[in-house]
């Protein structure tokens, strides 16, 4: 049975996601920025909570863990690279590990960067994958931790899924995000069709967020940057692709 997901808002622009496996009733929680919209997700879709599936230590990823914990004693599942700075981890995992959600599964993936031990989890078989705060819809996560070369290497792992892959990521920004884009590709015609895309979902308050991401790697900027197009207009064509993106990032960061 496909999984299901529901999408719903938490502090000022985060997301929080509940992903459900109808076969057995399992029930993830991907990330926890805050208890209650967590809880009021779960009774609005009558779902109860059996996991938390960790993407990075971040507070606004991480707050919700306690309470959620405490009523639901679910299993909290984190990187490795992480387990200490998130509290009550029951199960760590790396690259290449497996995590299950009742009969779903999905792959994880190393995407450091925004933290030093971020990770991704593919629902490969559902088509889903949860990026955190690596990849927005047409941006990516700050640079805190990593270097501009780890979060490069990062998105091209994720821009290597499936073009119909749903990425669903930890943030709201993409009004903010297009409107830097627009001045790195200005003549992207894929891009200025997301803008009016996303005025539209956002004029009625509506998330932008799932995206697809043979959508998002037509349109956005930081999965581009080896891309000779996105290297000449930011004054670097034949630099190397880690270069173009660091420079594309540190824009963004003043933008
Ligand atoms: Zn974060
Ligand atoms: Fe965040």
């Amino acid at each position: 049975m496909p999984a299901q997901t529901y999408l719903f808002p938490c502090l000022s622009d985060n997301y929080g996601v509940l992903l459900h496996d109808p076969a057995t009733g399992a029930t993830a929680s991907i990330d926890a920025p805050e208890a209650a919209p967590v809880e009021a997700a779960l009774q609005a879709k009558g779902w109860k909570l059996t996991d938390i599936l960790v993407t990075h230590h971040h507070a606004d990823h991480t707050d919700g863990i306690a309470a959620l914990k405490k009523k639901y004693n679910c299993r909290v599942v984190a990187p490795k690279a992480e387990a200490a700075r998130i509290p009550l981890v029951d199960e760590t995992v790396s690259e290449g590990n497996k995590v299950s959600v009742g009969k779903l599964s999905a792959n994880v993936i190393e995407t450091p960067g925004h933290t030093s031990g971020h990770i991704s989890y593919w629902f490969h078989g559902d088509k889903l994958a949860f990026v955190g705060d690596t990849l927005f819809s047409i941006g990516c996560g700050r640079v805190i931790e990593g270097t501009a070369e780890q979060m490069w290497q990062s998105l091209l792992k994720l821009r290597d899924l499936p073009d119909d892959t749903q990425i669903y990521c930890g943030h709201e920004y993409t009004e903010a995000n297009i409107r830097f884009a627009r001045t790195i590709e200005p003549d992207n015609a894929k891009l200025a069709a997301r803008e009016a895309e996303v005025k539209q979902l956002r004029a009625r308050k509506a998330p932008t967020i799932p995206v697809a991401l043979g959508d998002e790697k037509a349109a956005n900027c930081f999965l581009r940057a080896d891309l000779p197009e996105v290297a000449a207009s930011v004054g670097m064509a034949g630099k190397p692709a880690a270069q173009v993106f660091a420079e594309v990032r540190a824009r963004k960061n003043k933008f």
